[in-house]
């Protein structure tokens, strides 16, 4: 029998309906999910390559990339990983394509993954060390809330993960040497205030390119003669982390896509990521670029749209799509950022928390809420029933949300909740091919069933 659905319902729409037991867009079957990341660990297999004639990027050394330019009486570094143990092993690599001394630093932006190292690459003759002027502005204004930000980063990147559970952070290995991060971190020397700023170090041109986006302390750095593009985290091999769910401040989303489109103005012959495999080839290069630069705008522009139409943003993270003709590039996959996600950040960071709804002006006190749910199922018992009913069913998200109800009923079986949050988060990380949604599911769940989480917090 054929199935007709009314006209209003789009195909995407009809397909979505019928895979209604994914509570989201980067869930698939198990089997699809450990594939699928399986297939992502390509992107940071460690090794050396050679990009141009004079560039080599050190991928899988640790989270990030470094690279290496070769001058005439020197080498250029760009990125130093996260601690100079790492750094060193990608360092004594590049020795075997050069022996000349560094003679610069340069840092892409501030995040830890990129600067730790530097001292691994410091010789007798010191380097100079290039940075933007807001170098240092990216983690800053939130870290009166640094203990929780620790915990969430934890379980974000599946730090504590056994092996059995891990597999990736989206653009990096799940497994890196972290206990020296930060350890060999040298500040900046020489700092850039203005997009297109010229130098001639070891006698490679270079042009510094401000390019707020993942931080605002970001910039691209381009060498015209092998036309080689470094992008540092504003481009990767995945959808961008828009938003990171270990905790961060606004990242301005219509900045990263006019970053991005900047770069591709340059219509490189090779593009660096600061995570992920060097692109080659004109067209191989520049396209991804304009995609992700589109793929971003889209995202905001349809964001901004529904705000102004008065939606609030559980209806839009439901509602905004990638546009057809990008959803299936594989640079754009949500291995590492999500569309929900972004467009919540994008909210937020527009309106801040309210939706504009009366209604949720002020909303109840969740522990009398969950009383009124219990009543509204008929009792304690019969709501207990029903999230029992939605595990069997397989839908997962409604049993996390019927069990944090339950967790707060005095007449609740808070242990029987537990459990059932457990198992959830279990089944859910299984259906999920993006690592930080995968990785925090699993974290959380072993958090706990170890007993490590308070009652408030289950
Ligand atoms: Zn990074």
């Amino acid at each position: 029998m054929k199935t007709i659905y009314p006209a209003t319902i789009t195909l995407a729409a009809a397909s979505a309906l019928a895979f209604a037991v994914f509570a989201s867009d980067t869930q698939v079957k198990p089997e699809r999910a450990t594939e699928m990341l399986n297939a992502q660990n390509q992107q940071f297999e460690k090794k050396i390559v050679k990009v141009s004639d004079s560039v080599y990027t050190a991928v899988g050394y640790h989270g990030a990339n470094t690279s290496m330019i070769v001058g005439d009486d020197g080498v250029i570094i760009i990125d130093t990983l996260r601690g100079p143990f790492s750094a060193g092993i990608a360092l004594k690599d590049f020795r075997k394509y050069s022996d000349k001394p560094v003679k610069a630093i340069i840092y892409t932006h501030s995040h830890g993954d990129h600067i730790g190292g530097a001292s691994a690459f410091v010789g007798e003759e010191k380097p100079d060390i290039y940075a933007t002027e807001t170098f240092g502005s990216a983690e800053g204004v939130n870290k009166a809330v640094d203990p929780v930000k620790r915990k969430r980063n934890i379980r974000q990147f599946g730090r504590d993960l056994p092996a059995s559970q891990a597999t990736n952070r989206g653009v990096a290995p799940a497994n890196t040497h972290d206990k020296d991060g930060g350890k060999g971190f040298v500040p900046p020397t020489i700092l850039i205030s203005e997009s297109g700023h010229k130098v001639n170090i070891a006698g490679v041109d270079l042009e510094f390119h401000l390019a707020p986006g993942e931080t605002d302390d970001a910039m691209f750095i381009w060498m015209p003669k092998e036309k080689v593009l470094f992008a540092g985290d504003n481009f990767y091999h995945s959808f961008p982390n828009l938003y990171a769910i270990r905790g961060t401040a606004y990242r301005d989303v219509l900045n990263w896509s006019i970053s991005v489109g900047k770069m591709a103005e340059f219509e490189p012959h090779h593009v660096v990521p600061g995570h992920t495999m060097p692109i080659s080839g004109q067209e191989a290069a520049t396209a991804p670029l304009k995609d992700y630069s589109e793929a971003i705008r889209s995202v905001y522009d349809q964001t901004v749209v529904g705000i102004n139409a008065g939606k609030g943003p559980n209806l839009l993270a439901h509602e905004v799509k990638l546009p057809e003709h990008l959803k299936n590039k594989s640079y754009l996959t949500e291995f590492y950022g999500t569309v929900p996600h972004a467009v919540r950040a994008i909210y937020v960071g527009l309106l801040g928390w309210y939706d504009g709804n009366p209604s949720t002006l002020n909303p109840m006190d969740p522990r009398a809420k969950a009383q009124k749910i219990a009543e509204l199922a008929g009792g304690t018992q019969a709501l207990t029933a029903q999230m029992k009913a939605a595990m069997e069913k397989k839908e997962y998200q409604w049993a996390l949300d019927l069990s944090d109800h339950i967790k707060w009923l005095e007449d609740g079986d808070r242990d029987l909740a537990r459990k059932i949050k457990i198992e959830a988060l279990r089944e859910l990380a299984a259906q999920e091919y993006n690592a930080p949604n995968r990785n925090y599911y699993l974290s959380y769940a072993n958090e706990l069933e170890s007993g490590a989480l308070s009652e408030v917090w289950f």
